[in-house]
């Protein structure tokens, strides 16, 4: 019963473990933990990251409370020194990692060679400056660090899709094709139910992707991983192959296609043998038809792709094949950032638009007014308010609630006691600017939605009518 780290990661890191490194916002860079390793002249070596924050040995990283800050060491015991002329490997190897000894290992177990290694030692440790944050595996931070090896579905998207495609604890997906994986780890998380007992079906992704390589890549990915248990993986042209999986039907009810014609794979999607003599032909044409869906149930299904001739093409496709309410959706995520102007640049002294100051005395001068104006309302030194001027959007809010802040109709925000007190003094507080994230991480394409309704026979008439009996 090993759950995936990306299912259940525990409170804490642990040596093999799959880790996320948050080098800085949207670096993320995921690394096997090594545990410290024996190494020669009793020296305890391991594997350790180089970036340019610093060196982070892995042994710093163990056993550490997920989300932690870990700081930079810049110890060098002479231990790093020899392995290098040892292995004559001053670069970094592939994956940005090299080897060498930990800040803790060299304070435990590398005995300086007299008292001015030691001091020197004590000195690199203090100096460390650099930090990073050890974050568990999640779908997001796996899309924002895994290795592309094409375009992917980004968090804004799939978030969406899951919804739409109504993928619960339990559901069985068909997704294609796997691509770099990214949809198919968010989805994994919102099938999977664990084992569940009693009969009742276990979650699925039913994964498909023709490139022979990344099919390959993404097997060694998912075992890695410990989602092959939950993933399953074809290599196949969906086109011609379909979606049967030793030739049975995955009984999906939720249905994601990431293809350049999902027109041409959507015939092998039905619940009836395909009959237009335009429908490509596939392997389920020479024996009784099987459908890959969930006879009980409706299909969701989400296609995605970045033309609206692509659309126009899948929505024809979907009329003609019997789905109904379709519709297209384009996700157009955007971050804003709202911050506080700082109260310094934001002084009206009567001196109209231009309100720099002349020079550093001016300014100096400022500032000390500023302070004093401040005192007299709060009470207090700047710096000492409650918040945060760069706390995010909902903190703000929450804080503002708390304080019973009022906007004035500039926008600015200002306590409402004071309001009511003492005239207001917006310049105190500095105006909310909202700024636009300058790059937005998503891969802009559109969505077509539709349902297939499940098939009605007369045998569900009558069990319908003996359950619900009208009349009697
Ligand atoms: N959704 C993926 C993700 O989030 O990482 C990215 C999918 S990528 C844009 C499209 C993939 O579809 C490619 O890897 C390509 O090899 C695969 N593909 C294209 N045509 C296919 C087909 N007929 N059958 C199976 N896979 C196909």
């Amino acid at each position: 019963n090993n759950v995936s780290p990306f299912l259940d990661h525990g409170a804490r890191t642990k040596a093999h473990s799959l880790a996320i490194l948050q080098l800085s916002r949207d670096n993320l860079q995921p690394v096997y933990l090594q545990p410290p390793t024996g190494g020669q002249d009793g020296y305890a070596e391991g594997a350790v990251v180089n970036t340019r924050y610093g060196s982070f040995p892995h042994s710093t990283m163990l056993n550490v409370p997920w989300g932690s800050q870990i700081r930079a060491s810049k110890v060098d015991t002479g231990s790093r020194g020899r392995k290098r002329k040892r292995d004559s490997a001053d670069n970094p190897t592939p994956g940005n990692e090299a080897t060498g000894a930990s800040e803790k290992e060299v304070e435990d177990s590398a005995p300086a060679a007299n008292e001015d290694d030691t001091v020197a030692l004590k000195q690199a440790v203090a100096d460390t400056s650099g930090f990073i944050h050890v974050l568990p595996p999640t779908p997001e931070v796996w899309t924002q660090s895994l290795p592309h090896r094409t375009q992917v579905v980004y968090t804004p998207d799939y978030s969406y899709i899951l919804h739409r495609i109504r993928a619960r604890p339990g559901s069985h997906i068909i997704e294609a094709g796997a691509g770099s994986g990214s949809f198919t780890h968010a989805s994994v998380r919102a099938v999977y139910n664990g084992y569940p007992a009693g009969g009742e079906r276990r979650g699925k992704v039913f994964s498909f992707e023709f490139h022979e390589q990344r099919y390959h890549k993404m097997k060694q990915e998912l075992a890695d991983h410990g989602l092959d248990g939950i993933v399953q993986l074809s290599h196949r042209d969906v086109y011609h192959g379909g979606f049967l999986v030793d030739g049975k039907s995955p009984e999906a009810e939720s249905v994601f296609l990431d293809l350049p014609a999902p027109w041409e794979a959507l015939p092998l999607l039905s619940r009836r043998k395909p009959q237009s003599p335009n429908d490509p032909a596939s392997e389920n044409d020479q024996a009784e038809w099987v459908s890959p869906l969930n006879p009980r149930k409706s299909a969701y299904i989400c296609t995605f792709s970045p033309c609206i001739e692509q659309v126009t093409k899948t929505v024809s496709a979907m009329r003609r094949l019997g789905w109904v309410d379709i519709d297209m959706v384009e996700i157009a995520n955007r971050k804003l950032h709202t911050s506080r102007e700082r109260v310094g640049l934001n002084l009206n002294f009567d001196r109209g638009v231009n309100n720099s100051p002349r020079d550093v005395e001016e300014a100096l001068t400022r500032l000390a007014e500023i302070e004093t104006r401040f005192r007299e309302h709060t009470g207090k030194p700047r710096g000492e308010e409650e918040e945060d001027e760069d706390m995010d959007s909902a903190g703000e809010d929450a804080a503002a609630a708390k304080k019973s802040r009022v906007a004035a109709p500039n926008g600015v925000i200002v306590p409402a006691e004071q309001q009511a007190s003492s005239g207001t003094a917006p310049w105190m507080e500095g105006r909310l600017i909202t700024r636009g994230e300058p790059e937005i991480k998503t891969h802009t394409s559109y969505l077509v939605f539709a349902i297939l309704p499940r098939e009605w026979t007369a045998e569900d008439e009558a069990a319908a009518a003996a359950r619900y009996p009208c009349g009697k």
